[in-house]
């Protein structure tokens, strides 16, 4: 079984790549601003509670995004292993990760970040707004809040599984093959 984090900033193209990933090593791609846009789309209470985090870019509480990981990892127990895409984002979720992979000893295998500077994480967000028409891609300062939050309250988590020696980093520019090609050779040594 591979677990997989897939690690970075807003607009680092952790969504992207986690798609072609998935199919390529039939793991099962968890995306958590995926989740939470669902439930503010059937408009479910906790699609209404974390709505009010990310139109202003902030963090939805830890207890909410862990309750509802769990809930979706429990229910997939016939995955192969998963891509964590956006989890975990604070230290806190990181032990919660740990302990519930570990109770079923399928632990985490490698964190994987991307590396990408600021300047083109903005570029692409307000580009990603453009065509998606999410609106907290489509506001400067949202964004500017986004990786503010990233840098305080996210890297982090990249020290915790360094420590684990479970951390590689990835030059995240170039063409979305060369950066899956990239992330292949990584995943290639762990099977
Ligand atoms: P991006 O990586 O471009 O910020 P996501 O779709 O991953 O986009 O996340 C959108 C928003 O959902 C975040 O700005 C945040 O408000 C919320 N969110 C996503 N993942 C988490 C998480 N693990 N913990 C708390 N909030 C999260």
């Amino acid at each position: 079984m591979i677990n997989l984090v897939l690690f970075g900033p807003p607009g680092s193209g952790k969504g992207t790549q986690s798609v072609k990933l998935q199919e390529k090593y039939q793991l099962m791609h968890v995306s958590t601003g995926d989740l939470f846009r669902m439930h503010m789309r059937e408009n479910t209470d906790l699609g209404k509670e974390a709505k009010s985090y990310i139109e202003k870019g902030d963090l939805v509480p830890d207890e909410v995004t862990i309750g509802m990981m769990n809930a979706k990892i429990e229910s997939h127990p016939e995955a192969k292993g998963f891509i964590f895409d956006g989890f975990p984002r604070t230290a806190a979720q990181a032990e919660a990760l740990d302990a519930l992979l570990n109770s079923k000893n399928t632990p985490v295998s490698k964190m994987i970040a991307l590396n990408v500077p600021d300047e083109e994480l903005i570029k692409r967000l307000l580009l990603r707004g453009k065509d998606s028409g999410r609106a907290d891609d489509q506001n400067e300062e949202i964004i500017a809040n986004r990786i503010q939050v990233y840098n305080d309250k996210t890297l982090p988590v990249a020290s915790y599984y360094e420590k684990q020696a479970k951390l590689v980093e990835i030059h995240g520019l170039g063409s979305i093959d060369d950066i899956f090609n990239r992330l292949c050779a990584v995943i290639d040594t762990l099977a």
